[in-house]
Parts: C-alpha cells; sequence; structure tokens
C-alpha cells in the first residue's frame, strides 16, 4: 500500500484502476544513415499509422462534439500527404542521408515558418495544426503513445504529471472517475474543471505519483486530498464507510438545494454557479443554482484551429440563456492567456504569462476581435438578464474602453437591425489587487463586483496557482486576501452596487461564514458543490458570521483563520 498527501482539489471520493496519463516529449536526434529508401519506408509506415489516428480521432469528435471541430483532423491529414512537404523530406534524406526524424523536423518547420511568416492570424493557426502532425509522426518513429487517451476505455482514475486544461477538455468524460496529478495548485483550471464535472481530484502528490503503474487499484479522498495505491483490506473498508457517509448527507443536501440559503436570522444571499459550457448550465439548475454568477467562455475558443464566429458564438449563448430563462446569467468576457493558451491567437511567449497579455490587455489590443463577442453577447440578450463582466481589470482606463468598446458594438448590432434588451449590467473581476485598493472609484463605473480570489490570491501573494510548490501560499483566506475583500465589499455596498465572489474561495465551506460575514450578496461556485454551501450557510446566523469576520480580519495566516472557523462552527 503507498499513500500520497497531495491537495484537495475537488472534494468527493473515488476508486478504481489507475490510467497513466503522459506527454510524450519528441526529442529529434541528427544522424546519418546509409540507406535512404529502407529511411523513407519507415516514413512511409509512420505517416500510414498517423492516418489511421487521424480517421479515429476525426470519427470520435465527430460523434462527441460536431462535424465542425471534427473538420480540424480532416486538415492534419491534408498535410500528411503534403507533395511539397515530402519532397523537401525526401530530398534530405536521400541527398544529405540524413535520418528520416531529423528531415521531417526540418520539413514540417520550414512549412510552419513559412505560414507564420505570413503574418495572418488564419495562417499561423496553419502552423501550430502542421507542428502538431509533425509530432504524431515523430512520435510514431519514435514508437511512442499517443497523448490522445484513446486507450482510456474503462472508467479509470487518471494520474499524470500535470494536466492543461484542454488535455482535461479531451478526456473521455465517461471513463474518468477522478484525478490525482503530479504538479498543480488548487485553483489551476485543471482542479476548476474537475470541481465542474463533480469528480474528486488531488493535486501536487509529488513525483512518487509517477512510479504507480497503470492498473494500478487507486482510492483518492478529494478533500483530504490523499491518494492511495493498493489499499491493504483496512483501508479500503474506511474508505467505503467514508463514501456511504458522504453520499447520505449529499442526498439530503441534494433534496434541499432548490431552496434558497437563508440564515438563522433571516438573511438570503445568492447562490449562483460557475459553469464552462451550456451542458453545465443544465447541471447547474439541478444542484440549485439560482442563476449563472460565472460562464466562463473560453470554452469556446480553447481546443480549435480559428476563433469561433458571431454566429456561432450567439448560437453558444442563446444555448445557456435559454436553459436559464429569466435567471441572471454573468457572462464574462474572453479570458486567455495565463494557464490557457491559443495557438491561432499567436499570443508568443512570455516569460511570466500570469502577468502578461490575458484576457482584456489582449482583447482591448484587438478591438475588432473583441467585438465578435461583444455583439453575440448582445444579441443574445433580449428576454434575458444577461450581465456582461470584464475580466483582469486594473485601471480605471481599461473599464472605460471595454465599456466604450460595448457601446460601439450595440450600434452596430442595432444597425443591422437585431433588437438587444435595453439594461444589461456591466460589472468588472475584482482579481487585482490594485482593482480591490482602488474599488471606491470603480464602483462608481459598473454595476457589479465580483471578485476572482483565484487571481487575487495569486497577485496578492505572489505565488503562481498552477504550482504545488507555492500551495501553502494560495489561500484565500489568508488576511491579506480576505482584508480586501472586505474593503471591496464596503466600497461597493457604499456605491449601492452588488458584489459576489466566483473564484474557488465561494464554495469553500471553511470561507463560508467569512464571506457572509463580511455582507457578500453573492457566492457563485462549481454547481455540485452548491447543496453543501447551502446547508452550510443556514447553519450559521448573520451575526455569528459578522463576529468571525470580524475576529479573523487581524489573524497572522490563513491557517489561524481556518482554525478559528472550525473553532467557532454553530
Ligand atoms: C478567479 O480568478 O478567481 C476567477 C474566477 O477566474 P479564473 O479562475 O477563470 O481565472
Ligand atoms: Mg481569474
Amino acid at each position: 500500500m503507498i499513500k500520497l498527501k497531495g491537495i484537495p482539489a475537488s472534494n468527493g471520493i473515488a476508486s478504481g484502476p489507475a490510467y497513466i496519463f503522459h506527454h510524450t516529449e519528441v526529442g529529434v536526434k541528427r544522424e546519418t544513415i546509409s540507406d535512404p529508401s529502407a529511411e523513407l519506408a519507415r516514413l512511409e509506415i509512420a505517416r500510414n499509422t498517423a492516418r489511421d489516428q487521424l480517421k479515429a480521432l476525426k470519427k470520435k469528435t465527430e460523434t462527441e462534439a460536431s462535424a465542425e471541430e471534427a473538420a480540424i483532423f480532416e486538415a492534419h491529414m491534408m498535410f500528411l500527404d503534403d507533395p511539397s512537404l515530402l519532397e523537401i523530406v525526401a530530398d534530405a534524406v536521400q541527398t544529405q542521408h540524413l535520418n528520416v526524424e531529423a528531415a521531417w523536423f526540418d520539413g514540417i518547420e520550414t512549412f510552419a515558418q513559412q505560414m507564420e511568416m505570413m503574418g495572418d492570424e488564419y495562417l499561423s493557426a496553419r502552423a501550430a495544426d502542421i507542428r502538431d502532425v509533425g509530432k504524431r509522426v515523430l512520435r510514431i518513429l519514435g514508437g511512442k503513445d499517443d497523448t490522445d487517451l484513446s486507450g482510456l476505455a474503462a472508467p479509470s482514475i487518471i494520474l499524470a504529471q500535470d494536466l492543461t486544461p484542454s488535455d482535461t477538455a479531451r478526456l473521455d468524460k465517461r471513463y474518468v472517475l477522478g484525478f490525482a496529478t503530479a504538479e498543480g495548485g488548487p485553483t489551476s483550471h485543471t482542479a476548476i474543471l474537475a470541481k465542474a464535472l463533480g469528480l474528486p481530484a488531488v493535486v501536487g502528490c509529488g513525483s512518487a505519483l509517477l512510479e504507480i503503474s497503470a492498473g494500478t487499484e487507486i482510492l483518492i479522498h478529494g478533500s483530504q486530498g490523499e491518494l492511495v495505491a493498493s489499499p491493504d483490506e483496512a483501508t479500503k473498508k474506511r474508505y467505503e464507510q467514508l463514501t456511504g457517509e458522504a453520499s447520505r448527507v449529499a442526498e439530503l443536501e441534494l433534496k434541499s438545494s432548490g431552496d434558497h440559503a437563508i440564515t438563522k436570522d433571516g438573511r438570503q444571499v445568492e447562490i449562483v454557479a460557475n459553469v464552462g459550457s451550456p451542458n453545465d448550465a443544465v447541471s447547474a439548475l439541478k444542484y440549485g443554482a439560482e442563476g449563472i454568477g460565472l460562464l466562463r467562455t473560453e470554452f469556446l475558443y480553447l481546443e480549435r484551429a480559428t476563433a469561433p464566429s458571431e454566429e456561432e458564438q450567439l448560437e453558444a449563448y442563446n444555448a445557456v440563456l435559454n436553459v436559464m430563462g429569466e435567471r441572471p446569467v454573468v457572462v464574462r468576457t474572453l479570458d486567455v492567456g495565463g494557464d490557457k493558451q491559443l495557438d491561432y491567437l499567436d499570443l508568443g511567449k512570455e516569460a511570466n504569462p500570469f502577468l502578461g497579455w490575458r484576457a482584456i490587455r489582449m482583447c482591448l489590443d484587438r478591438p475588432d476581435f473583441f467585438k465578435t463577442q461583444l455583439r453575440a453577447l448582445l444579441r443574445a440578450s433580449p428576454g434575458h438578464d444577461l450581465r456582461i463582466m470584464f475580466p483582469m481589470i486594473a485601471t480605471l482606463d481599461e473599464v472605460r474602453r471595454s465599456k466604450a468598446l460595448l457601446a460601439e458594438a450595440r450600434q452596430e448590432v442595432l444597425a443591422a437591425g437585431h433588437p438587444v434588451a435595453d439594461k444589461i449590467q456591466v460589472g468588472i473581476m475584482v482579481e487585482i489587487p490594485a482593482a480591490a485598493q482602488m474599488a471606491d472609484l470603480f464602483a462608481k463605473e459598473v454595476d457589479f463586483f465580483s471578485v476572482g480570489t483565484n487571481d487575487l490570491t495569486q497577485y496578492t501573494m505572489a505565488a503562481e496557482r498552477t504550482s504545488e510548490k507555492m500551495a501553502y501560499l494560495a489561500d484565500p483566506c489568508h488576511p491579506a486576501v480576505v482584508r480586501q475583500i472586505k474593503r471591496v465589499i464596503e466600497e461597493g455596498h457604499k456605491a449601492g452596487i452588488w458584489i459576489g465572489v466566483c473564484g474557488e474561495m465561494a464554495g469553500d465551506p471553511e470561507a463560508a461564514p467569512i464571506l457572509l460575514g463580511l455582507g457578500l450578496d453573492e457566492f457563485s461556485l462549481a454547481a455540485p458543490g452548491i447543496p453543501h454551501l447551502k446547508a452550510v450557510l443556514r447553519e450559521w446566523s448573520y451575526r455569528d458570521a459578522q463576529k468571525i469576520a470580524a475576529e479573523i480580519i487581524n489573524l497572522e495566516n490563513g491557517q489561524a483563520v481556518r482554525e478559528h472557523v472550525r473553532n467557532h462552527k454553530p
């Protein structure tokens, strides 16, 4: 039996066989070869295998997503057979006696760079596709596994060094019982996705995780951050008991999740969901969400070769709004960069992507690209309570410029003859300390604030949110973070606007009384956590929560804050 301690990322208990997910690195050695035709024959075989893999991927994508998304693999197949690419490669093998791996790599790079140099977004995106095909062939030549998870054919627990948001999106959800990663922090987007899917997850387990072999029996306890491999009988029994108790409590909480969250002394707070796709919106209602407090629109932009059109976006927003009817839906405009990269946008390499050209910063630099999203949102607004939120706001000028582009987009939509709702609330994410400090001025510009505690904690503590080594610093309950939230709520209320929290803190039961006591109006969290959060809030009185919030503000660190809350549970 091996027991590993990691960082809790998503609650719940899971058991099942291990599936090892690894990114395959393809290093290319340069060698001189003596038999060019044998070398080219190896390439022929590898290309045939690649073609088979791409056909299978295309079919899978057609059934699980759409024909449109599957078309990308058709394009990959065309690159695979491109006559001029094959000519360059054959020439290098025959005349320079270069091994086929190096010749193929050079050919792919020449092609990709030519596309990039044309300075066109569409062609730059093609360059990424060419490299993708190139790597596929190199992996096959090197006899290495693909990372497309096609081997995942039975319910399993995924063990990985780390999972990027796009890896996670590509997993076949029917077969994923939970995740555990060697790296990663509690608010990485992978952890967020696990929460949204209601899958138990533990991150930051350390490199020992990668020594576990495929098929080993695994137990994970999400909220404890525990992973057990090859458990003994006693441990299995303990987990079975825990699972039984947890599911009984969860069942009771789910039964009352349709009721409001009202404290013992009558204060009602709004409980809404964080969603990342139209499907999430459907399950949000089942868990008792009273609306959507954060629609992360990145789902429309990730995992594809070109940006989504206005019509395509309109369809997706309509899908979410139709599910939610007249309930409030806060849509956050695109937030890419940081740990979410888009090949077709050519965001460039940055030394510190989390401090870089991310979210609103990139959107304001590309007004036409940004306005496509704004127009789609405005067109989706009639008959709904759609609210628009700008992410990563640091300055007043950014808010004003965003609002000006929204006004321009409104004129364009009206001029094209489409109706737009009269009143659309506009808000900002408060997730950069500069915005928290200046909350009094920002409050005059917007209808609401939503505090993004994931980034606010990362930037306040200077602790990258994806790093397991920094996880000890990344606690939103640290008074350095809580003091800023307090200020944001006070200044917002003075100006008469409402304030929500949409970072992971909103779904943390230990943080709940603090946020309640500070006077928060809205909690937005991954939907599967809603029934439990409502149950926790109903146990508190607003008066006691206010007292707790006032007491913890002068404590030294996050641990002391959490201990204080635990010791004063009602
Ligand atoms: C946050 O930063 O708290 C937030 C909700 O946004 P994201 O996690 O998508 O960066
Ligand atoms: Mg954020």
